[in-house]
Formats: C-alpha cells, sequence, structure tokens
C-alpha cells in the first residue's frame, strides 16, 4: 500500500524544491551548508527556540568557537556564559560534551551518519536527520514540530500527533517523500514551510506552493489539523532566594549539573517543598551555606531577612514564582571562605558567570534595592 495516498510525491518535491531555491530565507547557517558543526550548532540552538532568538546567539558562538576543536576546548563555563538566555541549559552541556568528543574521537570531524550522529550527546531522531541530510546529502529523514504540522495537513492525519503511533505513522511519511537527491534542502523547505506559510494559525494556503495537493487544504480541514491531546497544566514551583551580601560582596552558588539551570551560577534559592513558609524554607538554605560563610555567621530564624522582591518565570512544564530576600551581613573581621562551587563576588562581576535569565533579573532587582550598579556586558 502506498503511505503517500492521493499526494503525488514527485509533485510534491518538485513544487517544494522549486519554492525553497526562491523563497528561502538567508540565515546564517545556511551559507555554508555542508559545514557539519554549524548545521549541528544550529540545529541545538533551535531546538525549542524561535529563529530570530538564535541567529545572534549562532553568529556569537561561531565568532567566539570557530571550529568544534575550539569550542571543545574551552571551559564549560564560557559556554554556559555564551549561551545564557537561551535557555534550555541541558542543551549548552550536551552541546560541550558532546564537541569534546568530537574532537578527541572523531578528529574534529562530525560521523556522517544518522547511527554516528545518534550516538553523540544531545543528537536525537531529529538532529541527526537534520545534520546527515544537510550537510552529508544523506537520505535521512526528519520530523520536528513545524514538520509534524505540514505532513498532518498535507496528508490530513486525523489522530493526536502527541500519541506515539501517530509519531511512527509520520516518520513513515517524511521519509517516504524524500527525493533521491537534494535531500538536504528538500528537508529545509519542509522546516521552511511549516515555518512562514503552513503556521499553526492562519496558514497562509493562497500562497502555498503545495496547496495544489494538499488534502486537508481539498477537504476544508486546515484549521482542524493537526489534532492534540490536551498537554497537562504547568506545575507552579514556589521558590525562595537568598541575596547574602557580606563585606560589599554577594554570594553566589554553581548549581548541580543535573538540575534545571545545572551548571549556571544563582543567588541560593531552594523550593518550598513542604516547607511551611518562606522562612522556613531560608532557614534551611541558609543552614546549608556555613561552609562558605565566615566563621561567625550564624543564620538561624532570627536571622534579620529583607524581603526584596518577585518574579515569575515561566517554563514549559513550570512556573517558578520566586521570593527575592536580601540578608544583610554586618562586616566582619573574619575571611570569606573558599570552595569550589560557592564564590563571593562584587557587583560588577556579576557578567563574568553564567547566570538564567531568571537569575538576572532577581540580580537586577537585588542590585536596585541595595543601590549597586553593575555594568551589562554587551558580549553576551
Ligand atoms: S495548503 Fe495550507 S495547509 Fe496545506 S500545506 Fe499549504 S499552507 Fe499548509
Amino acid at each position: 500500500m502506498d503511505v503517500c495516498n492521493s499526494v503525488d510525491r514527485q509533485k510534491l518535491r518538485r513544487r517544494l524544491l522549486r519554492w525553497y531555491d526562491r523563497n528561502r530565507r538567508d540565515l546564517p547557517w545556511r551559507r555554508n551548508p555542508r559545514n557539519a558543526y554549524h548545521q549541528w550548532l544550529a540545529e541545538i540552538m533551535l531546538q525549542q527556540t524561535q529563529v530570530a532568538t538564535v541567529v545572534p546567539y549562532f553568529r556569537r558562538f561561531i565568532k567566539r568557537f570557530p571550529t568544534v576543536r575550539r569550542l571543545a576546548d574551552a571551559p564549560l563555563d564560557d559556554v554556559l556564559r555564551l549561551w545564557a538566555g537561551l535557555g534550555y541549559y541541558a542543551r549548552a552541556r550536551n552541546l560541550h560534551k558532546c564537541a569534546r568528543i568530537v574532537a578527541r574521537e572523531h578528529g574534529g570531524r562530525f560521523p556522517n551518519t544518522v547511527e554516528g550522529l545518534s550516538a553523540l550527546p544531545g543528537i536525537g531522531r531529529y538532529t541527526a536527520g537534520a545534520i546527515a541530510s544537510i550537510a552529508f546529502n544523506r537520505r535521512a529523514p526528519i520530523l520536528d514540530g513545524n514538520v509534524k504540522r505540514v505532513l498532518s495537513r498535507l496528508f490530513q492525519i486525523e489522530s493526536d500527533i502527541r500519541r506515539n503511533e501517530t509519531a511512527d505513522h509520520l516518520w513513515t511519511l517524511a521519509e517516504a517523500i524524500l527525493p533521491r537527491k537534494r535531500c538536504g534542502d528538500f528537508n529545509q523547505s519542509l522546516m521552511e514551510l511549516g515555518a512562514t506559510l503552513c503556521l499553526p494559525r492562519n496558514p497562509n494556503c493562497p500562497d502555498c506552493p503545495v496547496s495544489g495537493i494538499c488534502s486537508a487544504h481539498a477537504a476544508g480541514v486546515v484549521d482542524e489539523l493537526p489534532r492534540a491531546g490536551r498537554r497537562p497544566a504547568p506545575k507552579e514551583v514556589q521558590v525562595v532566594v537568598a541575596a547574602v551580601r557580606r563585606n560589599g560582596k554577594f554570594l553566589i552558588r554553581r548549581r548541580k549539573a543535573d538540575s534545571l539551570w545545572g551548571g549556571m551560577w544563582e543567588l541560593p534559592s531552594i523550593q518550598m517543598n513542604g516547607h511551611k513558609s518562606r522562612k522556613a524554607a531560608l532557614v534551611e538554605l541558609l543552614s546549608a551555606l556555613p561552609s562558605v560563610l565566615p566563621t561567625d555567621s550564624a543564620f538561624d530564624s532570627q536571622t534579620p531577612a529583607r524581603p526584596c522582591g518577585r518574579i515569575t518565570r515561566r517554563l514549559t512544564h513550570r512556573i517558578m514564582r520566586m521570593s527575592v530576600y536580601l540578608l544583610p551581613s554586618p562586616a566582619s573581621s573574619h575571611p570569606l571562605r573558599r570552595c569550589e562551587d560557592f564564590k563571593w563576588i562584587r557587583p560588577t562581576e556579576f557578567d563574568r558567570f553564567a547566570f538564567s535569565t531568571a537569575q538576572r533579573k532577581i540580580i537586577d532587582i537585588v542590585l536596585a534595592k541595595t543601590n549597586e550598579k553593575h555594568e551589562r556586558n554587551d558580549d553576551d
């Protein structure tokens, strides 16, 4: 049985490629399509992130790390700092890990097959297909959110696209429609169509190069597709953040690698899990810090904690409500202790460390409240 049903694949390939040749956007990673490093970097950055957001980050990365070897040689902190603001920080950690494997185990060259690419950290089936087809012209299918939407309309797929069976069917279709030549361009034409014309709402069918062979368009059900079951509502998480200040410096901590925003720096924070009050959460947080505090510091429930402000950060699965407290500590002649994952820094030094967007907002609030200034580094 032909999986493509009534859709004429030859027509589909011809029309999409011709449209792509004339209409593709000029994106920095498209200028050098055979550079697997550029394709890989762009694909990792584009996961869950808009093209317009990615472009300046991509340019900065390529400028700072022109080759995968240069990226591999850089300290993780430099990579996280340059990534700050793009979100989904596990991507940055995997990016660095992957660069090191490519540099050290593959002589600085990316594997040129889907299997070889998929064995690297942070590279799933979609990303492997994109790099293999675009950089190495392999006949490898791709299926991201945009392509799922385009295919579900083109082939009028009525089942829930969040179901595994539907995804399997769409992968089969994505493979069946691939041409023998120009697979990378064909895959990009599908992505481009989804990003520019076949939009989630109000798709521009009159300008679409394949409207004449689109099943959903013919059936008048474009607005109903793709069908998707409801996502669970994001979980609300209450977080308490401590801005501990002593002798003009602030205490920052590196987050555990396997946590949200792992490897990034923060003003120490704790989730409210099971705590009866913010104060109780704050005391627990502070009691875990004595190894870096001077010996005459004793935070307890009597420590005056000044509410400093609140921010809300919406992530895909969580809504983080973060309450910030300022813990002014009297000047002390006792030395501040050193510890690898903690640092005492001056307000002017915040830009030297990688902080999440939420933490950047918190730092701005704290510095405004304490009348401290820090200079934003526009290279970030
Ligand atoms: S005709 Fe409309 S629904 Fe069909 S692929 Fe084109 S833009 Fe999408």
